[in-house]
């Protein structure tokens, strides 16, 4: 059974006499005990997205099921999901355990069962130890797990998760996306999870559904996501990418002197080649590959990878990034001119 289902959900607000369509038609499923993420830049609708799952907001068009009943015009203590925000909301004057166990007392859940079920979940976010504590004589980091363990001990059905780690810095988020992931297959509850992080979302999630403009570009797992965009927003938004177009004639576009293999293909197309996938030499390589030459605008060192900005004869930009691995040296530097090889199958041909 799928834990959530959209179908044709559209959302529209009134904003000084004109209608806003924020969300524009979203018709998705998310598995039962599946981490889902709702990826897209800011303004693409994910948030209001999320917030018709929980019920803060009703969908002028379409339905909402949850568990396979609908729950379109029900409010939001009525549905079986809660929510995390990235203000953490804990009561300041409680410990951590009161803050935990609230909802529960506020429940009249027996003493006994409010101990073993905050004593377990506290144990599972890697609190114990740390009841006693108030959430300002803790870091981020932990006041985060306080909120993720006072929104898992009831058993909710599904947790909705809005941007969570947007407050943390970067090393303390790397290692919370870490935790996050480990919790939701601990505790085996359903996760949706809204962020405009492409690299947190490819991280943690089974599946992604990225967004643009109210509308869901491409619904998939993180590898094919990065691998086999489905157009060139999402080949843009996640990770680097090198578009190139032209028109293909027997699977060969041709590009000034150079070629790009695109076996099977003719006509126009759109052509995505990741930067790491792509070798720089100096001369025109040989065999059954794609190769086009140019010239380096700059080089960037950044520790474990160099950066290469290469312009095309046609103006178009190409980035390249080269491992530093052991006994590594610049292949090339600024002004020099270059070819760019690649593998053939390392063209994705977008919307193929
Ligand atoms: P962010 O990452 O910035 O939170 P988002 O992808 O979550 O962005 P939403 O908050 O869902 O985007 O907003 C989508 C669009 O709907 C935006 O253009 C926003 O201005 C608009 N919008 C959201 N809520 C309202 C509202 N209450 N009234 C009018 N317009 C709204």
């Amino acid at each position: 059974m799928h834990a959530i289902q959209l179908d044709g959900v559209v959302k529209e607000y009134t904003s000084h006499g004109e209608v806003v369509q924020a969300v524009k038609g979203v018709t998705l499923d998310i598995a039962e005990g599946e981490f889902f993420s709702l990826l897209g830049p800011s303004g693409c609708g994910k948030t209001t997205t999320m917030r018709m799952i929980a019920g803060f907001e009703e969908p002028t068009r379409g339905s909402v099921r949850l568990h396979g009943e609908d729950v379109t015009n029900v409010p939001p203590n009525k549905r079986d999901v809660n929510m995390v925000f990235q203000s953490y909301a804990l009561f300041p004057h409680m410990n951590v355990w009161d803050n935990v166990a609230f909802g529960l007392k506020q429940k009249k859940v027996p003493t006994a069962d409010i101990q073993r079920r905050v004593g377990e979940i506290l144990e599972i976010v890697d609190l114990k130890g740390r009841e006693k504590r108030r959430p300002r004589e803790m870091s981020g980091g932990q006041q985060q797990r306080v909120a993720l363990a006072r929104a898992l001990v009831n058993h909710p059905r599904a947790l909705l998760l809005d941007e969570p780690l947007g407050a943390l810095d970067l090393k303390l988020r790397q290692a919370m996306q870490l935790e996050l992931k480990r919790i939701q297959r601990e505790v085996g509850i359903t996760f949706v999870y809204v962020t405009h992080d492409q690299s947190e979302a490819l991280t943690m999630s089974d599946r992604i559904a990225v967004m643009n403009d109210g509308l869901v570009e491409q619904l998939a797992d993180p590898r094919t996501i990065y691998e086999r965009p489905a157009s060139p927003f999402v080949a843009g938004f996640i990770g680097t990418s090198n578009l190139l177009s032209g028109t293909a004639v027997a699977g060969v576009v041709k590009l000034g002197e150079g070629r790009v293999l695109v076996p099977g293909q003719d006509g126009d197309v759109t052509v995505t080649v990741r930067p790491e996938k792509i070798t720089i030499c100096p001369d025109r390589p040989e065999g059954e590959i794609s190769a086009v030459p140019g010239k380096v605008d700059e080089v960037v060192y950044l520790g474990t990878y160099n950066s290469y900005t290469v312009r095309l004869a046609d103006g178009a930009e190409v980035t390249v990034f080269q491992q530093n691995a052991v006994d590594a040296t610049l292949t090339a530097e600024r002004g020099d001119s270059v070819w760019l090889s690649w593998q053939p199958q390392h063209s994705y041909v977008i919307g193929s």
